[in-house]
């Protein structure tokens, strides 16, 4: 049975207000209004989209944009295509990312969409007309001042351009031309108004929260084995800074092949040069130690670093991890009781609202220059992201300290309280 995402999304949430309550002494009818209009979403849009398809038929698909809260900005959220999408799920994702856009500050509320397809399954063609469908069927409730969706699992900065090119043609034809459909969407192409460095932000931003990790620990770099699951775009970035900076990169693995290297290490940049020739890390696993994907988690590596899917660490496997922290490159891969076994064995999780802020940070930045205009350079981007990631993993360090509690709780105990602060300050209490 698949998890129900919006459940943890709901726990998490719970566990934290038990945590705050006590600085709500003065004012705990708000505060408990707060928590409860939090624990569901503002707003739903559900329903079905048609498209015609290649071989002359139409099919239907169930699509979703969930919005949580926008006491911080508009909504903010990637949008998914996956065959497993639902709504429990949407609705978890958009939650994650009220909280993910407070922890480093960027004024936005959280938001998420989806579609329940498999797109391997669609032409190039068909892909186009579900983008565009899709848009059709958000358009009402999207725009740079309302809700800003970006791309997500199984989404890319193509799709990105298609949705922008439909949005501004519904502008057009409902004659908003005050309206920015530039800034509407985030995680677009370079040449239609994306970011320098957005690409890498996700993965890059990982690697600030590593070395602010190995600081507090007076860790030396070449003497931390990281093993990483997932070399896609999160993945990759990250062993590539890591490396540079350093590290010592033990373990990679992506859907097909896992490659691990205790004594030498892995170059990251020759991993990924034989992944795009050979369309996995198969090839590349052949010089190496064959070990399984699960086998990967369990290594006894200084820092893990999932960074593909959702739920890859359980109860089944939690007390066999060896590593002596986490940093969640993907979102939500350790589920509620895994979590707790995890800090009961005391290693430290840092959650993936924090590790994987980089992105959305970056998306922010993007919305920034679409609206003024301006166009940074890759080294300015970067230079905006690094302080942010630091204060965000030095809010999350104190906070560990002061309440003692794990990674997890401490940075949710920072965001939940600005996005209650933010209500009770809107007076929607
Ligand atoms: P991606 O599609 O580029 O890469 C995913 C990688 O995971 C691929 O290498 C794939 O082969 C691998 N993978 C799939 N199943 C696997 C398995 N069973 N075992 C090992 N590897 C497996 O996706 P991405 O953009 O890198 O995103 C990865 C995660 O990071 C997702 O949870 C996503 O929501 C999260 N995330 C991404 C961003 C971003 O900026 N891209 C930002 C925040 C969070």
């Amino acid at each position: 049975m698949k998890i129900d995402a919006h459940k943890i999304s709901q726990e998490q949430l719970i566990q934290t207000s038990e945590l705050l309550k006590g600085e709500y002494a003065d004012s705990m009818g708000e505060f408990n209004f707060a928590i409860e209009k939090l624990m569901e979403p503002e707003n739903i849009i559900q329903g079905e989209i048609e498209i015609d398809m290649d071989n002359g038929n139409s099919k239907k698909f169930s699509a979703y944009r969930v919005q949580h809260n926008n006491s911080r900005g508009p909504y903010k959220g990637g949008i998914r295509f996956h065959q497993e999408v639902s709504l429990p799920e949407v609705k978890a994702l958009s939650t994650w990312m009220t909280w993910k856009c407070a922890v480093t500050g960027i004024p936005y509320g959280g938001g998420k969409g989806g579609v329940a397809v498999n797109p391997q399954e669609l032409s190039k063609k068909e892909l186009q007309r579900l983008s565009r469908a899709y848009v059709q069927f958000i358009a009402p409730e999207i725009g740079a001042w309302k809700d800003i969706p970006a791309p997500d699992v199984n989404t890319n900065s193509q799709i990105m351009a298609w949705m922008v090119d439909e949005f501004q043609l519904w502008l057009d034809k409902q004659g908003y031309i005050q309206e920015n459909p530039l800034a509407a969407f985030t995680g677009k192409p370079i040449l239609l108004g994306g970011s320098q460095g957005r690409g890498e932000a996700t993965g890059y931003g990982g690697v600030v929260i590593l070395e602010e990790l190995a600081k507090k620990k007076n860790w030396k770099p070449s003497e931390i084995t990281i093993a990483i699951q997932g070399f896609g775009n999160v993945g990759y970035w990250f062993a590539y800074h890591a490396y540079q900076k350093g590290y010592k990169i033990v373990a990679i693995s992506d859907s097909k092949g896992t490659v691990y290297s205790d004594r030498d290490g892995i170059n990251p940049t020759e991993a990924l040069k034989s992944k795009k020739e050979n369309g996995s890390l198969c090839e590349f696993s052949k010089k190496y130690k064959r070990i399984t994907n699960e086998e990967l988690l369990e290594l006894p590596v200084t820092i893990l670093a999932p960074s593909a899917l959702e739920g890859v660490i359980t109860e089944k496997n939690a007390e066999n991890i060896k590593a002596e922290a986490i940093i969640e490159m993907a979102n939500g891969p350790i589920d509620i009781i895994a979590d707790k076994i995890l800090s009961e064995k005391g290693i430290l999780v840092v959650p993936d609202i924090l590790a994987n802020a980089g992105g959305v940070t970056v998306s922010y930045f993007e919305w920034v220059q679409n609206l003024y205009g301006y166009q940074w350079n890759r080294d300015e981007v970067i230079s905006k992201l690094t302080p942010l990631m630091q204060e965000g993993f030095s809010n999350m360090w104190e906070l560990i300290n002061h309440y003692k509690v794990t990674g997890r709780i401490a940075t949710y105990s920072y965001a939940v309280k600005k996005v209650i602060d933010a209500i009770i300050l809107r007076g929607r209490v």
